[in-house]
Formats: structure tokens, sequence, C-alpha cells
């Protein structure tokens, strides 16, 4: 089996969409559809046929353009069951610890609501990638629309379970805001302060930040750090349960 390809391609003021070819088969995807101009310029540019679409969650930065990659493409469209809002077009349902085949490997769906409630996320562990939506950002997380910060602190505990070398590309280009608030609260941490040196050269050249690592994240995302002692001393929370120092950072993260 050879290694997917990725191809991440940006839509949207901020947004990134994948696609991911294996050579072998022919077979594409794309992880979500939030601008269907966007997706077909990237599958004309690479050459490639959209065989599926996979959506992470509801919103429409995410799922604008689905009818019309579909009509287009005539992909499998497979996506999260519906929580608070449904999705049009969804041909498969997928829920926490479902699998489905694509291009000869599984791909396993990792349930993290928090961000919405019906969020899911895609795990290709032959590749060892992860699309994590609006749950997780580069140095960062989602906001809390239907979640509250027990659920949303219950998935990131599932990405974190992870293999530390596992490839985190998320949905969102928020990684130079994220570094300068993460250096708010964790001012400290040599990891972070190296990273945000790297994402103000990437992003001074117009640069992609994403993907990360999950080692990257797990050194210098705040909310991935919620039982690290120094940032919890930082927060002047050193004995306050994970939960609480969750709330605290999202809650300062919302003001900032
Ligand atoms: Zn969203």
């Amino acid at each position: 089996m050879s290694r997917l390809e990725c191809h991440q391609f940006p839509y949207n003021n901020d947004n990134y969409g994948v696609l991911l070819h294996d050579a072998d088969t022919g077979q594409c995807a794309c992880v979500d559809a939030g601008d269907a101009q966007a997706t077909m310029d990237a599958l004309s540019t690479k050459g490639w046929r959209l065989s599926h679409l996979l959506i992470t969650h509801h919103h429409g930065a995410h799922t604008a353009g689905l009818s019309a990659i579909k009509a287009e493409t005539g992909c499998m469209v497979i996506g999260p069951e519906p929580a608070s809002s449904s999705i049009a077009g969804i041909d498969t349902y997928v829920g926490d610890g479902s699998e489905f085949e694509f291009a000869g490997r599984s791909v396993r769906v990792i349930h993290t609501p928090g961000h919405t409630k019906d969020m899911v996320n895609y795990y290709f562990a032959d590749d060892a990638l992860v699309f994590t939506g609006d749950t997780l950002f580069s140095m960062g997380c989602g906001r809390l629309f239907e979640g509250d910060a027990a659920m949303m602190l219950a998935s990131i505990r599932k990405l974190k379970a992870l293999p530390a070398e596992t490839q985190v590309y998320c949905a969102h280009e928020y990684t130079a805001t994220n570094a300068r608030f993460a250096l708010d609260v964790d001012p400290d941490n040599s990891a972070l302060q190296a990273r945000a040196r790297q994402v103000t050269q990437l992003r001074s050249q117009g640069l992609p930040t994403v993907p990360s690592t999950l080692q990257m994240e797990l050194d210098t995302n705040p909310f991935l750090r919620t039982d690290n002692a120094q940032l919890r001393q930082s927060l002047s929370m050193p004995d306050a349960d994970e939960v609480a120092v969750f709330a605290e950072l999202r809650e300062r993260r919302n003001q900032y």
C-alpha cells in the first residue's frame, strides 16, 4: 500500500480543505465541502477524480458546497449522524467508532462533540493522519457552540490518545492568533516559544501552518495541557480539576 497523497487547499478567508489521493486505486477523498468551486479547482489542478466526501460537522463553512460537489462528481458522501442539525446529501452516516474502507485502508471515526454536537473526526491509522475539523486547531480548539467544557475536554482526550507522530489537519488557519494567546497563558514553555517563532516565519511568507503533529500539539497547545503544572501555575489554578482549567482557558480565549 502506498501512502496517501495529501493536497491542502484554502477557501473562504481562513478555511482549509484537503484532498487525499491513493495512486494504486485512483480513489480520492475530500475532507469538508465549504466551497464547491475551490474543491473542483483543486481536483482539476491535481487531475484527480473525487470518489468520497468526508464531512466533519454541519456548519456552512464545511457543508455549503456539498450538493454541488456531489452533483458534479457523483461522489459518495460520508458524514455525522444528525444531532442539533442535519446535513442534506449524506449517503452514509457515521458515529463514534464507525469504520469504513477507503482505498484499501480502514478509516476510523472519532466523535468529538463540543464545538457542535455532531462533530466527527477522521483517523487514517495506516497513513498517520487525523482530520480534526473545528475540534482541535493548531495551538487552539474550537469554540463551544453546542457543548460545554467537560464535553470538549473528553473529546480532546480521545485525540490525545492517538500516536504522537500523527499528522493533525485542522479546518482553519487560526494558528498565529492561537500562538499569541498560548504564549500569554504558558509564557515559559520553550517548545511553544520555538513553535510561535516558526509560525510567524511561515505566515510572513504566506505559507500554511497546518498540518502540525500531535506531538507538537501536546507540547504547545494549552487546551491539551490542562494537566501541566507550569500552565496551571500561570493561571493560578494549581489544584483545580482539569475541566475547570479547560473552561478558564476557553473563556479567556473567547475574550482574547
Ligand atoms: Zn464549525
